[in-house]
């Protein structure tokens, strides 16, 4: 237990799940589209709570989006508003078929005005030259239907309208092309995401059900459909805008910060109407218990940031330099807080990346624990269920990323869960639970108010806390390797060996880096002493395992009849990359741009689950000027499993073609 029982109960007492729920319900009537007024007014009534709980500081910057405009690697979107949007069915029945006004979805964001009636075709997915090759779509609406992923009505656009003279796109989720089981009845979000070049050429898109849109195919099959779209909307210069607030710290050198993307579309309960919320709720607790004394001030400041998912990060993170240079450690709140029976879920604790070791993984990890067995929490409303949780690997897909990577580098941990309703109209508040709710928000206050205020002598207890896990995390890491040489055949046994002793090795140097970060909280290294011992521990496990593994090995040489080697001989291009000492260039901040890294992707990356993202991104967090190509190639296998040095030196020379990486020759 990291906090004594009675500031727990303190706060369990004040913070609220039924609170949170109606804060997301409110965000979640906004269409929060990025970069437009939807966003500033949702911001804005967010602002007005925060200052009616008495939190002072609150600040909004706002940054130039123009869909041109370049952070770092990453693209701004224009700016989009809406004043209507109607598609309608005119023969061969009169029936309206979307309406931004009903459901903001069923427009795709980036949609242009419009007022057009034209026949509608079928074009299987819309994303293939072959689809188009014997229908004429021309002057008409086409029908298409994709996976879940939003910026897939761009790329219909590109195909439809701009390659081939059709006037506008009608889409719905393919339920054989997405990623979870969809019942027929979800609107999918979509979004176009042009360049402001081709702002010109885009014209409107309307997004159905996958039961309307079989209705539809069925009658063009019977009939001409024509359809008639009505829309006033355009694209143009707006701004990215960024809110932040603290409660100010005894110590103002050091911050422990939460954040939560407040953007997205309408209803976006989950997504992320929750973790705006939450860091509501959160922020207002704090709040009220310290101006009634109840608790004190804390030693580091506490911040809370809603930003424009992605796009927001890196000019704020630029501008803030400072701000991230004293913030220790972060926690990201994205889609937390669901009622796990109906979005069959479950909170995954998404811990820091492997190239960040860091004591945030472990207290996190604790107050799950804490929650999901020892503590009870319950809510007027909520459902009674029991905290499903799990502690999984890095992956990105949220803000996390920019301030994991090494420009930045906060070690930061999401908070995150699942849900098969995720980018479409069902993401409803109805899905949210206050209970689960409260339970993901005592993880959240109760990590940040134990990081807030540790000083060196408590120290010791995380150390000893660290300890543990990483006994216990290197423990199951080693029957991994075990089982890696298990299931050898006589052709791989030699390689698996070497790629086990790597991992044995990469996992040494990455706890002992984790072991040592909480030297950073004990400054008078009140803990030093135990932290060593946990060091010498941790090799002695690590030189026991080896043994074992070399053990295991010559008994496979002998039953294989083979010769076991006692050490690894590198080939002419292994010696190669060990000479090869990438490094960033100054023109290369933050995690590289989702459209680059699909750009620069290495043919060899597994692409199922996107993993090749992580991968990438891996990479470059690792690309330090001290590594070499090598060292690289290792510590990835160590974490992903083996990857062939000739995809991780592709994609490293294909940053340095960028000129996102130098590589320089070691002497
Ligand atoms: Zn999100």
């Amino acid at each position: 237990m990291l906090l004594d029982n009675q500031t727990q109960q303190t706060i369990l007492n004040e913070l609220s799940g039924e609170r949170a729920k109606d804060f997301l319900t409110m965000i979640s009537r906004f269409d929060r589209v990025q970069c437009s007024s939807g966003t500033y007014e949702c911001m804005q009534m967010v602002q007005g709570m925060l200052s009616s709980f008495g939190i002072e500081n609150i600040e909004i910057e706002r940054y130039i989006a123009d869909g041109r405009k370049e952070y770092w690697t990453w693209p701004t979107s224009l700016g989009w508003e809406i004043n209507y949007g109607e598609l309608w069915m005119r023969h061969p029945q009169q029936m309206k078929l979307a309406d931004y006004d009903e459901i903001p979805v069923s427009v795709v964001r980036g949609s242009r005005s419009a007022d057009v009636v034209a026949e509608l075709v079928d074009v299987g997915t819309g994303l293939e030259d072959y689809e188009y090759e014997n229908v004429d779509v021309h002057g008409k609406i086409v029908l298409a239907g994709g996976p879940t992923f939003s910026n897939y009505a761009g790329k219909v656009q590109r195909q439809a309208v701009i390659k081939r003279g059709a006037v506008g796109v009608l889409l719905y989720l393919n339920p054989e092309l997405s990623l979870r089981p969809h019942p027929g009845n979800l609107i999918p979000y979509y979004g176009m995401w042009h360049h402001a070049d081709e702002d010109e050429q885009i014209t409107f898109g309307f997004c159905i059900s996958y039961r309307n849109a079989v209705m539809l195919k069925k009658m063009i099959k019977q009939d001409k459909v024509t359809l008639h779209a009505r829309l006033d909307a355009k694209n143009q210069q707006s701004t990215i805008d960024q809110m932040t607030c603290v409660i100010p710290g005894e110590n103002l050198d050091e911050e422990i910060l939460l954040v939560a993307h407040l953007d997205h579309y309408q209803p976006g309960a989950h997504d992320n109407a929750s973790g705006s919320a939450t860091l509501i709720e959160i922020a207002r607790t704090l709040q009220k218990l310290i101006t009634n004394k109840k608790l004190p001030k804390p030693q580091r400041t506490i911040r809370f940031l809603w930003p424009t998912e992605f796009q927001g990060m890196a000019p704020w993170l630029e501008k803030n330099s400072d701000i991230a240079q004293r913030t220790i450690a972060a926690i990201n709140c994205d889609m937390v807080g669901s009622n796990f029976l109906k979005t069959k879920s479950s909170l995954n604790i998404i811990k820091t990346p492997f190239s960040r070791p860091h004591y945030i993984n472990d207290v996190v990890e604790n107050f799950a624990r804490q929650v999901a067995n020892e503590v009870v929490i319950t809510s007027p409303r909520g459902e009674s269920l029991p905290l499903n949780y799990r502690v999984v690997p890095y992956r990105g897909g949220s803000d996390h990323m920019f301030l994991n990577d090494s420009t930045t580098a906060v070690p930061t941990v999401m908070l995150g869960e699942d849900n098969p309703f995720y980018h479409t109209t069902q993401d409803v508040p109805d899905n949210l639970d206050s209970t689960q709710l409260k339970k993901a928000m005592f993880i959240a206050l109760g990590s940040v108010w134990y990081l807030a205020n540790i000083n060196s002598s408590q120290s010791t207890q995380l150390s000893a806390l660290v300890g543990s896990k990483v006994l216990r995390d290197f423990s199951h890491m080693s029957c991994e390797v075990s089982h890696l040489l298990h299931s050898s055949q006589p052709s791989s046994l030699e390689q698996n060996y070497w790629e086990g002793r790597n991992k044995l090795q990469c996992y040494l140097q990455q706890n002992i880096a984790r072991v040592d970060s909480v030297g950073e909280l004990d400054p008078k290294n009140d803990g030093v002493l135990w932290r060593e011992k946990i060091k010498e521990q941790l090799h002695n496990v690590a030189a026991l395992y080896e043994e074992q593994l070399q053990d295991s090995y010559a008994g496979y040489c002998r039953e294989f009849t083979l010769t076991a080697k006692e050490t690894k001989e590198l080939g002419e291009e292994q010696q190669q990359a060990q000479k090869i000492i990438p490094q960033r260039t100054s023109l290369f901040k933050g995690p590289l741009a989702i459209h680059l890294n699909f750009a620069l992707k290495a043919s060899g990356f597994p692409e199922e689950n996107m993993k090749f993202f992580d991968i990438q991104f891996e990479i470059v967090n690792l690309i330090d000027g001290k590594r070499s190509i090598w060292d690289i190639r290792n510590a990835v296998s160590a974490y992903f499993g083996a990857q062939s040095l000739q995809d991780v030196t592709q994609f490293i020379k294909n940053l340095e073609q960028e000129k996102l990486v130098v590589c320089n020759m070691e002497v």
